[in-house]
């Protein structure tokens, strides 16, 4: 089954093209990862999948809606940032609940998921703890638990383990490659590490300048590389 697909999908702002047409269809369940120069316009390509930003032109669809029109809200989708974009004033519990609160889940409801999504992330010790009284793989930990409470059907990861140490970096990736495992969700998730990319993805996108260079497995990319631009992404011996 489909989970998500783009039919010429184009973003300007003002009179520059920066997504110039891009094509792209996710399976369900399927990790997907960008990659690309800074400026390729990954990051505006997850916000217009979010909803975050509009489609100037083209088609979106996830499941079996278009929802080029629909709100963010009601995509089922859930966006994990670089920058963590926790509440600062709001403990991890109600950080996590926020969405959940502002979609009227009844507080029982709403404890349950907390709870469930705490324990799935090791941050039940936590939940009273403001932001600022956490490290930085404990903040990006709550930022993923805000997305898992909803539920989504599909995640969207824009770099977002660029802000911790080589160390946790790897701790991280190994947690959301977990993660995956378990919930089955569809992901897609912006990186500019390589071996990241290589070690999650079931497949990747390489773009380059606002389209879609080649698309294929780690295997595909790094052995069959189209050029020597993905090849020097990819950092295969091309
Ligand atoms: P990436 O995430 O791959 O580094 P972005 O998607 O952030 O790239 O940006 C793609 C291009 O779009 C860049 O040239 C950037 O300057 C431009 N851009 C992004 N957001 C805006 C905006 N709100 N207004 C104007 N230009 C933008
Ligand atoms: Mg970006």
């Amino acid at each position: 089954m489909t989970s998500l697909s783009l039919s010429n999908v184009k973003k300007h702002f003002g009179r520059v093209e920066v997504i110039r047409g891009v094509d792209l269809s996710v399976d369900d369940g399927e990790f997907v990862v960008f990659v690309g120069p800074s400026g390729c316009g990954k990051s505006t390509l997850l916000r217009m999948i979010s909803g975050l930003e509009d489609i100037s032109a083209g088609v979106l669809r996830i499941g079996d809606r278009i929802v080029n029109e629909v709100p963010p809200a009601r995509r089922g989708v859930a966006m994990v940032f670089q920058s963590y974009a926790l509440y600062p004033h709001l403990n991890v519990r109600d950080n996590m609940g926020f969405g959940l609160k502002v979609r009227k889940v009844p507080v029982d409801e709403r404890a349950r998921r907390v709870g469930e999504a705490a324990r799935t992330l090791k941050l039940e010790s936590l939940l009273d703890r403001l932001p600022r009284e956490l490290s930085g793989g404990q903040r990006q930990r709550v930022a993923i638990g805000r997305a898992i409470v909803g539920n989504p059907e599909v995640f969207l990861f824009d770099e977002p383990l660029s802000n911790l140490d080589a160390e946790l970096r790897v701790h991280m990736r190994s947690e959301i490659a977990s993660l995956h495992k378990r919930l089955g969700s569809t992901m897609i998730y912006v990186t500019h590490d390589q071996i990241e990319a290589m070690t999650l993805a079931d497949k990747i996108v390489v773009l380059r300048d606002g389209l879609v260079e080649q698309v294929g497995t780690p295997r595909e990319l790094y052995e069959r590389p189209d050029n020597l631009f993905v090849a020097q992404f990819i950092g295969s011996p091309k």
